[in-house]
């Protein structure tokens, strides 16, 4: 690739919501913009999204696969002279935001004047044994999903927030037997999902409790866990086990000079610029209050609007 082609006006890091949404206004405002995304596939989080969707405004899909393919037509229609490069499989494996420089995991080099970073979140592992192994072998994905595989099994939920609660509601419809397995006293899940949950004979709850492993001979059948407060250790017999446990940033390959707060996420001010001039941060990754795929399109709105304008100022014609 020659040099030219490996320098933009903008480089975005990750082709989810946010990154889709900054890309469509960046070559909009006919920016030269490159867009990276490490799956092998655009959509990030969307496609993980098997129920329908009913709170974007105006646009009411059947799941997040839907979603993502009408971003995409949106994205697809640019026609920005060749300045508007969007790349699959492409990994950021170096960012160098004082250089606004990223090295893509094949070697490929490439710079910019500014840089938004649309990495988002990914699901918070337990980091125990087993957990990798029956990955697809008793450990499922979705409850949406999955739900007809467990029709009259036992099922473990691991956590005790919004999404642990509503697969444990989605699959009580479905399961003979459902447990919670939740290591605080109380549960954060919203009243919502916690009352219907509570009167419900098919799910037992177990409070102060944490996962050991995850054991089975080929496919999984049991899950240890210890009380907290007891230390006392146990098993319970299950076919089928769902982690939902949280989520984390992203953020691995970002340096301190952005200003990563405790939790790792990116802080950023109301035109979603970090510490760092020039290298911006959108979508899940900005910890927004809350996490959602109109919040991700409209800070790719507004990080390209302020790249854009100060452009302008900086080269006024
Ligand atoms: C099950 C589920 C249901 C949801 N339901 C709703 C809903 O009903 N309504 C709603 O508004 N929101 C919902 N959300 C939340 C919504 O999906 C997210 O807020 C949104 O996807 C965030 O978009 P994002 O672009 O910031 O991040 P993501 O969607 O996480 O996308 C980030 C992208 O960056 C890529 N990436 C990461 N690192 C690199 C790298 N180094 N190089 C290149 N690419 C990289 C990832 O592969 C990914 O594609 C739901 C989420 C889930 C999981």
């Amino acid at each position: 690739m020659s040099e030219q082609k490996n320098t933009a006006d903008v480089i975005i890091v990750g082709g989810g919501p946010a990154g889709l949404s900054a890309a469509l206004w960046c070559a909009e405002l006919r920016m030269k913009t490159i867009l990276f995304e490490k799956e092998a596939y655009f959509g990030g989080q969307l496609l993980r999204i098997y129920n329908p969707i009913t709170n974007y405004i105006g646009l009411e899909t059947k799941n997040g696969r839907e979603m993502r393919d009408r971003f995409m037509s949106a994205v697809e229609k640019i026609d920005n002279n060749d300045g508007f490069i969007i790349r699959l499989q492409a990994e950021a494996a170096n960012i160098d935001t004082a250089g606004k420089k990223v090295i893509l995991d094949n070697g490929e080099h490439f710079s910019a004047n500014a840089m938004i970073i649309a990495t988002g979140v990914r699901r918070r592992k337990l980091g125990v044994d087993g957990e990798d192994a029956f990955q697809g072998k008793g450990i499922i994905e979705s409850g949406a999903k999955e739900k007809e595989k467990v029709e009259n099994r036992i099922v473990a939920i691991v956590g005790g927030g919004d999404a642990a609660l509503e697969n444990a509601l989605i699959l009580s419809d479905y399961a003979k037997k459902i447990y919670v397995i939740h290591r605080r006293a109380d549960l954060s899940a919203r009243s919502e999902f916690l009352d219907v949950a509570k009167k419900n004979v098919k799910i037992e709850f177990r409070p102060n409790t944490t996962v050991r492993k995850f054991t089975g001979t080929g496919k999984l059948n049991a899950v240890e866990v210890a009380n907290i407060e007891t230390g006392r250790k146990g098993k319970i017999g299950v076919d089928f086990a769902l982690i939902r446990i949280g989520v984390e940033p992203n953020t691995e390959l970002l340096g301190v000079e952005l200003g990563l707060d405790d939790n790792r996420y990116l802080p950023v001010n109301n035109c979603c610029e970090t510490g760092a001039e020039g290298v911006f941060a959108i979508g899940d990754v900005a910890n927004p209050v809350a996490p959602t795929i109109s919040g991700a399109a409209g800070m790719g709105a507004i990080a390209a609007k302020a790249i854009y304008l100060r452009k302008n100022l900086e080269n006024p014609v």
